[in-house]
């Protein structure tokens, strides 16, 4: 089976025969406009509309006494080595250049540039990288406060997010938005806290009437050794996903992924829960262009046509 959902054209005429991929043409040219890179879009307001209401949806569901921080789409280098960024995903990250030299060899990379020659030869690294995910900046601030509270501590983050992995599909961009919910604390708070949002996110996939089913998951960790650490993952059962049919019911698109990291962070940077036991910590994370994309893909991109609990959850 290909094709999940037939495409509801713009004007209301549905397109039985569309196949998947002039489903994704026809959303490509109705929600975004091309900014020569794949993966990289400018978004129509038709899209960001769609985007902000589901922000909103996402908001309604946050949890008494959480934390709110939103971070640039850039983060401290030094921060993202010691998070152990280049052991896992190296092929990923995407680190902020530029040309440190004197004035003189400043204007002559940019020179070399108007002759036509090649300038990015003088680059070289700043001390920022661009943010992979929403949820790293977060704790070297909760460490920085001292002990964690009884019960542990609970955040809503975003940021855009950047990860090289260039592709033709709407569904795996280069520059995406997330946003996350983080609990910090004992191995009990962050067992609950996960099984929490599992049940809460298929309630929400519902109310957006979209297919879904959630199950275990594993990175996609860098070279060999990735996969052994993702059969290990898999095994712990640390990563689950809410998995949505838009390609084909048998490669899902995970919209959302629910993971837990035992006492990584807590041990990276000595967060100490109540007790000062090193402290665990978990988070769920919500793709919103892939939630976006995910909605329009099927239910079409009338959104007056939308099923009513759509509608209803996301106040159109
Ligand atoms: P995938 O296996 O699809 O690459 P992932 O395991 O790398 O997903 P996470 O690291 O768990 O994804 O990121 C959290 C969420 O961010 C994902 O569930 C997805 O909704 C979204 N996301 C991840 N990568 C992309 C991407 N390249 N484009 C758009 N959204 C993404
Ligand atoms: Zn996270
Ligand atoms: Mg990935």
């Amino acid at each position: 089976m290909n094709a999940v959902v037939k495409l509801p054209a713009i004007d209301g005429q549905d397109t039985p025969d569309d196949t998947p991929a002039d489903m994704q043409a026809a959303l490509k040219d109705a929600l975004f406009h091309p900014m020569g890179s794949p993966g990289v879009y400018a978004r129509t307001w038709l899209y960001e509309d769609v985007v902000e209401r589901l922000g909103a949806f996402v908001t309604e569901q946050r949890e008494t006494g959480t934390e709110i921080l939103r971070f640039p789409p850039v983060m401290s280098r030094r921060d993202l080595e010691r998070h152990g960024y280049l052991k896992s995903f190296p092929n990923l990250l995407g680190c902020v250049c530029a040309l440190h030299g004197t004035d003189a060899e400043i204007t002559a990379a940019a020179d070399r540039h108007e002759k036509g020659g090649e300038w990015t030869a003088a680059l070289s690294p700043s001390d920022l990288v661009l943010s992979p995910a929403a949820c790293y900046p977060v704790y070297p601030i909760v460490a920085a406060r001292g002990r964690l509270p009884r019960g542990g501590s609970l955040f809503d983050v975003a940021c855009d997010c950047f990860r090289h992995e260039p592709s033709p599909h709407l569904d795996r961009l280069q520059s995406f938005r997330m946003r996350e919910y983080v609990c910090v604390g004992t191995p009990d708070d962050v067992n609950n806290f996960r099984g929490r949002w599992v049940v809460r996110a298929q309630d929400m996939a519902a109310a957006l009437a979209l297919p879904c089913r959630v199950d275990h998951a594993s990175d996609p960790f860098f070279g060999r050794v990735g996969q052994v650490k993702a059969v290990s993952q898999l095994q712990q059962a640390l990563k689950f996903e809410l998995l949505v049919p838009l390609h084909s019911v048998d490669k899902p698109t995970a919209c959302m992924s629910f993971n837990c990291h035992r006492d990584h962070f807590g041990t990276t940077w000595g967060i100490e829960d109540a007790e000062g036991q090193v402290a665990h910590t978990g988070c769920v994370a919500f793709g919103m262009d892939r939630l976006a994309v995910a909605l329009f893909w099927t239910h079409g991109l009338d959104t007056a046509r939308w099923p009513a609990s759509a509608r209803a959850a996301l106040g159109l």
